[in-house]
């Protein structure tokens, strides 16, 4: 049996090897791998049947053209991807994301978190991701109809309620879901649970919306409460303005915390007085029906300031929940934050922190908690979503609402349960990714080498 430390070291490195131009893709693969040490020396059954190999290579990979008609009757082209990682737990499950950004190593990244984020959840759901380089912004509605369609009519023949289900990320919300999911229903003719995060009228759930955002503070009260702590009176400081950090804002405000911040890509919105949720309703009308910036906040509001080109981390606060996009909070931001003397820091995004930011949080021993345990919130509803659209009924909101709480509290226990340092403390980072890493490793196990 070779020593694990070097196992772990030769297959990343044939990882990096047959994964050239994916650097968020790697980096999301070392941070999983840098809490896998000890798993594998107990486990030598991972090691016999190269479970470390086959979790770090997709099941299946599908990338597709996407030509759509401009409103200046020009063709465009544009390009989709699907990646199906992991379905051992279930049909591969994970939103779609529309940004220029948008390539193969992105796509890899968010499938691979997916994996043990929706392992976390304690749902049957495996992982997957998609999207497109596609730029929303400044696309008038027919634009965005016309290249949803498009890319639903390729799409369509690798989904399925069984098989995979897509949802929504950034650029995607309830206006595409709808658009792909009426595309969907008249090619095949079916009308099932294929996507989630559906409008309420035709199969969506209650509190999916909501769900990232919320589940995100509820991990944040988790923690500081097994601390003996709690958001109440604390100042928090929010990146990002759409679904995710507006619901996080809300939850914030309403269990006592005062939200200072939200940004985008343009800068970050100082508010001294903190957000209302009347002023959080605001932000989401600006964002989800005007379309506007996060900058227009600081002229509809008195006493609030709005800072071109920054991001919010020098912003003094007790709380940080990054709710934008990845490696939005670097090293030097850490370094700010812990200087300023926050305390814990919830990721309502997928991998925020940059490698350097985790371990200076890690080594100053505050709260930290990674996205693919914090943010689960959103794709555990979107599990529930499913089960509602195979019984053909609707929950009650009350009744979501306590799942999602059950849920996001029995994510944290995993955590503490597989992070629990010899001198005490939590390392959540540890913890979810032991905690993932071992239900998906012991489900691939059971199938022989498939
Ligand atoms: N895109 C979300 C995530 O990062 C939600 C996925 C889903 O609901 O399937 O978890």
């Amino acid at each position: 049996m070779p020593a694990t430390p070097n196992l772990i070291d030769d297959v990343y490195d044939e990882i990096l090897s047959r994964n050239p131009g994916e650097p968020e893709f790697h980096q999301a693969v070392r941070e999983v791998f840098g809490s896998l040490d000890r798993v594998l020396e107990r486990n030598p059954q991972y090691v016999q049947a190269s479970i470390l190999e086959r979790i770090c290579e997709p099941e299946r990979q599908i990338i597709f053209r996407v030509p759509w008609v401009d409103d200046a009757n020009r063709v465009r082209i544009n390009r989709g991807f699907r990646v199906q990682f992991n379905s051992a737990l279930g049909p591969y499950k994970g939103g779609l994301r529309f940004h220029p950004t948008v390539g193969l190593g992105t796509v890899k990244f968010l499938g691979f978190e997916q994996v043990f984020k929706n392992a976390l959840t304690g749902l049957p759901i495996g992982g997957g991701k998609g999207g497109s380089d596609f730029d929303p912004k400044g696309r008038s509605e027919g634009e965005i109809m016309r290249f949803c369609q498009s890319f639903m009519t390729e799409l369509y023949r690798h989904i399925g309620e069984h098989t995979d289900v897509p949802a929504g990320d950034i650029g995607v919300g309830q206006r595409e879901l709808g658009y792909m999911f009426g595309q969907y229903k008249r090619i095949t003719n079916h009308f099932t649970g294929v996507l989630t995060g559906k409008g309420l009228e035709y199969g969506g759930s209650l509190i999916r919306t909501e769900a990232t955002g919320y589940g995100a503070t509820y991990f944040l009260q988790n923690m500081l409460q097994a601390q003996g702590k709690d958001i109440a009176g604390h100042t928090v400081v929010i990146s990002g303005s759409g679904n995710v950090a507006t619901h996080a804002a809300e939850k914030c405000t309403a269990l006592g915390g005062k939200v200072l911040t939200l940004s985008d890509s343009e800068g970050f919105i100082y508010d001294p007085e903190g957000l209302t949720q009347e002023k959080i309703d605001w932000v989401k009308e600006l964002k989800n029906k005007r379309r506007g910036r996060i900058s227009e906040y600081a002229v509809a509001f008195k006493g609030a300031e709005f800072h071109a080109g920054k991001t919010p981390w020098g912003v003094k606060c007790d709380l940080a929940l990054p709710c934008a996009t990845q490696n939005e909070l670097l090293g030097p931001d850490a370094d700010v934050l812990l200087a300023n003397g926050c305390v814990a820091v919830s990721e309502g995004a997928n991998m925020p922190t940059n490698l350097d930011g985790v371990h200076k949080f890690k080594a100053a021993g505050i709260l930290f908690a990674p996205g693919k345990a914090a943010n689960a919130g959103g794709v555990a509803v979107s599990g529930l979503e499913m089960s509602q659209n195979s019984a053909r009924i609707s929950w009650k909101e009350d009744e979501l609402q306590r799942l999602l709480v059950d849920i996001m509290k029995g994510i944290h226990d995993r955590c503490v349960e597989y992070g629990t340092k010899p001198g005490g403390g939590v390392d959540y980072v540890k913890g979810a990714n032991i905690a993932g890493f071992k239900k998906v490793a012991d489900a691939m196990l059971a199938y022989g080498v498939v």
